[in-house]
């Protein structure tokens, strides 16, 4: 995603391999990894974005990111699923909220955290310093 802001980017995809890992094995069944609830399906039908990675319980279709965003400043709107058009309206209007990327195969259900990070205006401010120019 290309919002400017985004910034303490973490990766889950060490723990989905390993979880993925356990699944294969047949270790961990594939209902209790293919446990999406209504509301998350719900989500990624409304304001999910099309992967262009196969599930990889059922590979029967592509999976869709969901992105869920939690802060204090966003009031009733945290907990809530956002587009990334919605998200990228977001980080010129709040100072700092985060995200919370889920991917979910609405065929099997599989659903697994993705990534996680953080956008808002005070990245802008805490960044590299501004150049200035001579007229300043
Ligand atoms: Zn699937």
């Amino acid at each position: 995603m290309g919002v400017r802001t985004q910034r303490q980017v973490v990766d889950y995809a060490l723990q989905r391999r390993a979880l993925l890992a356990e699944v294969y094995s047949g270790r961990v069944g594939t209902m209790e990894v293919c446990d999406a609830d209504p509301y998350l399906l719900r989500a990624a039908k409304f304001h999910g974005q099309p992967s262009n990675v196969t599930c990889p319980v059922c590979r029967k279709e592509t999976l869709t990111h969901v992105s869920w965003v939690y802060g204090d400043e966003l009031k009733h709107a945290a907990g809530s699923a956002r587009t990334v058009e919605e998200l990228a309206r977001m980080a010129t209007l709040f100072e700092e909220f985060s995200v919370y990327v889920v991917e979910v195969c609405r065929t099997c259900s599989w659903n697994h955290l993705v990534q996680s990070y953080v956008l808002g205006t005070r990245g802008l401010r805490s960044g590299k310093p501004r150049r200035r120019t001579a007229a300043e």
